[in-house]
């Protein structure tokens, strides 16, 4: 089955819904908070989790950034084939789901409001339970569900999030954090206003990896960490301004170089200090930015300076997915959170911190 997951990666949390009696669960996920409409399906079976399947429709625009109200409407023409594919794909069918698992933040609220429409309609229809997902929290439990990790430390980067985050009396806690834009946006933001056009992700590679190939000098730029928090504004403001300046291929690769050097360099530091304080042994980077080959090496090497195990996500489920929102969505049901479809209101500024994680272990 595609992108199943193995009996080997079998995750100690299933482990331990299995052993509290619940034998087989389907769990339909809906991704839509930001460019992806996702929907994933996942079963747990004999207290195995099994990925059926997970496909998904990503919005490009053709210039500019994600303009929230065009993503939406790629994502309500969308909605129905994705869904339609997830279904045929993993040989389900609505009736035998056990419960509709959907993303109702944080994200962008038009995007948001398609996919809780598509749930609270899927679930009031048929009549099975909803259940509220934050986006931040599936990013995670996926991440360690696919490593079979327990207890890792966080480092979470996408196109709308960084943060360093540990889990701690059954919630994440947040222990760094961007203080304005995040890490993927600042990626994205300076292609883009450079004049390069969407996709910035081509084969795996952003195109600010891509144009840092063509230089070879380190530029200062503003490096700035504020106690475990980061701020990468100021540092595309001083990046552009010198890429405005650039002569040629070679003087326009310095500044991508540097860059992506100062800002993957503060990511590190910030994720060290976090990785000593909290003396964890294993580390998780996830979110979107986690397919960057040149920040995995980065981090990795730092973990194993402190004795800690990297680990990172596979593509498919490193951006955003259904699968991910099904899975979270599981944890959940099995401890019975589930929300009416009237009261399921969006929350596009809902932080991960303020969600309780009734499967985390005790401490
Ligand atoms: P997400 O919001 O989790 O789907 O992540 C999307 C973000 O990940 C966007 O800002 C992308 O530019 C970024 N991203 C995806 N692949 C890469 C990559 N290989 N290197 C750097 N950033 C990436
Ligand atoms: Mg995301």
């Amino acid at each position: 089955m595609e992108n199943a997951v193995t009996q080997s990666s079998l995750g100690n949390i299933a482990r331990s819904i299995h052993e509290g009696g619940l034998s087989k669960l389907t769990v339909l996920g809906i991704e839509s908070t930001s460019h992806t409409f996702g929907v994933g399906v996942v079963r747990l079976s004999s207290g195995a989790p099994e990925i059926l399947v997970n496909e998904f429709s990503r919005y490009v625009p053709e210039k500019g950034g994600i303009h929230p109200r065009d993503a939406s409407n790629y994502h309500a023409k969308e909605a129905p084939k994705v869904l339609y594919r997830a279904l045929s794909k993993a040989g389900v069918k609505l009736s035998e789901v056990s419960a509709i698992a959907i993303a109702l933040g944080p994200g962008l609220g038009p995007c948001l409001r398609v996919g809780a429409t598509v749930a609270r309609f899927l679930s009031s229809y048929y009549s099975k339970p909803l259940i509220p997902v934050n986006h931040a929290v599936a990013h995670i439990e996926i991440g360690k569900l696919l490593n079979n990790l327990r207890d890792p430390l966080v480092i979470y980067v996408s196109g709308g999030n960084t943060l360093i985050a540990v889990q701690r009396r059954k919630r994440y806690r947040i222990v760094g954090e961007t203080l304005d834009i995040s890490l993927g946006n600042l990626l994205d933001t300076f292609a883009r206003e450079i004049g390069l056009a969407p996709p910035y992700v081509v084969n795996g590679v952003h195109q600010v990896d891509a144009c840092a190939n063509w230089g070879e000098d380190f530029i200062d730029l503003p490096y700035t960490v504020k106690g475990n928090d980061l701020s990468f504004s100021g540092l595309l403001t001083a990046a552009l301004k010198k890429a405005r300046g650039a002569k040629g291929e070679r003087e326009l690769g310095n500044v991508c170089l540097s860059l992506r050097e100062t800002a993957f360099n503060m990511l590190v530091e910030v994720s060290e200090r976090a990785l000593v304080l909290a003396a964890k042994s294993e580390v998780l980077l996830t979110g979107g930015v986690a397919a960057n080959q040149v920040l995995n090496d980065k981090l990795k090497s730092m973990a194993s300076l402190h004795g800690a195990k990297f680990y990172t996500v596979p593509a498919d489920y490193a951006g955003d997915n259904g699968a991910m929102i099904a899975w979270n969505g599981l944890l959940h049901y099995v401890h019975g959170v589930i929300v009416r479809p009237e009261e399921a209101f969006i929350r596009q500024r809902w932080r991960l911190d303020e969600v309780d994680a009734p499967w985390l272990p005790e401490d």
